[in-house]
């Protein structure tokens, strides 16, 4: 028998959380960003769920591929652009519309040659300082590009460094707005978090949305929002089972280091699960887990292969909980209790992002 941890993939939750991008960016366009492969759910097995989106937003070629392979024929956008000449051939080919964010990027097209024109998304650095050109430099870039004949339609991206806190879009938004604003071509602005908060303002939600961790039933702005409050449900749950209880007395203490120490007697539960599973080490005693649907905490350090559980809260609610008793680490318990990845990561100090993409390969995934 293999290790009982596994990982299973909701569809009808990706499909639900797609629609509920859609209401909260009424007539914008979403484009459903699966890069990290589908951020940890696998691109195959996530785009069951997501084919109702109107194009995939993905990081490189062999991405680009996968989703193609998958029989999709609308927009897929490269955010990051092309990473050497010879990409834009398979741009043609694969029929990709690309970010350029450098004059790099521009050099390659004018010097490449080919009979199938480009579609191009030109980035502007409005205030993130990763991609794009400066707000200054931008229209010259665009000048650039609209006199190149590899180029036939140029369209317009951002990306907002604050969309989930207190400095919001504003600044960004005009900042970007008065260095594009006459220029003619759709634009890409919004990521989920300014998507969910910020996207009443339809110049935020134009003309696409570009949405990730929302679509992956993550709240991208916890702690200050849950997933349930933006109505999203969660589309991957690792699972794993009990391999063994320990009975505690007071003084005895659990796992590597010795960090936790039991005050009285005390049930714990070990599960198979570790870092080695994508389960973050810096979980430690308090982050909440579900067994058998009931939640309850951590005790002591995770190890490579397992965790430690306390299983009080089980015996109070005249639970039994022994060998093979189902523990949920993060999304919906057999019993339909839900445990946030944002809860999870948060405990570990991390975003939900890391805790879904670090998914180890070890572990087996089903999709449901
Ligand atoms: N757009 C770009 C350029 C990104 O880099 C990302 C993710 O990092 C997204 C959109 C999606 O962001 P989120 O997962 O916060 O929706």
């Amino acid at each position: 028998m293999p290790r009982p941890i596994a990982a299973t993939i909701h569809t009808a939750a990706l499909h639900h959380n797609l629609e509920r991008v859609r209401q909260a960016a009424p007539d914008a366009k979403v484009w459903a960003v699966v890069k990290a492969n589908a951020y940890g759910h696998g691109i195959e097995r996530a785009y069951e769920g997501l084919r109702g989106a109107d194009g995939f937003a993905l990081l490189d070629l062999a991405e680009a591929e996968r989703v193609r392979h998958l029989g999709w024929r609308g927009p897929i956008l490269l955010l990051e652009g092309v990473f050497e000449p010879r990409d834009l051939e398979l741009c043609s080919r694969l029929g990709l519309w690309h970010a350029v964010h450098c004059d790099e990027q521009i050099d390659m097209l004018a010097a490449h040659k080919t009979q199938v024109p480009h579609r191009v998304f030109l980035k502007m650095n409005s205030g993130m300082n990763r991609l794009g050109f400066t707000p200054q430099r931008f229209r010259a870039a665009w000048a650039r590009l609209n006199a190149l004949p590899q180029v036939d339609e140029i369209s317009f991206m951002t990306h907002f460094s604050d969309a989930d806190g207190p400095r919001g879009v504003a600044h960004q938004l005009a900042v970007f707005n008065t260095a594009a604003q006459d220029l003619p071509g759709e634009r890409t602005l919004s990521n989920s978090a300014a998507t969910l908060r910020h996207a009443a303002d339809a110049r935020v939600r134009a003309d696409w949305v570009r949405a990730g961790i929302a679509l992956y039933g993550s709240a991208p702005d916890y702690p200050e929002h849950t997933a349930t409050h933006w109505g999203m449900r969660p589309t991957m749950t690792l699972a794993t089972r009990l391999i063994a209880t320990q009975q505690l007395q007071a003084g005895d203490t659990v796992g590597y280091g010795s960090r936790f120490t039991a005050e009285g007697p005390l049930l714990i539960g070990v599960a198979a699960c570790g870092y080695a599973d994508g389960y973050p080490r810096h979980c430690d005693t308090g982050t909440p887990v579900l067994v058998n649907g009931i939640r309850t905490r951590l005790v002591g350090r995770v190890s490579m292969d397992m965790i430690t559980v306390d299983l009080t809260p089980l015996q109070q609610a005249g639970v039994a909980a022994g060998f093979g008793a189902e523990v949920t680490l993060w999304g919906q318990a057999s019993n339909g209790t839900v445990l946030g990845v944002d809860e999870v990561a948060a405990a570990a100090g991390t975003v939900s992002w890391e805790l879904l993409t670090a998914l180890a390969q070890r572990v087996p995934v089903s999709v449901d």
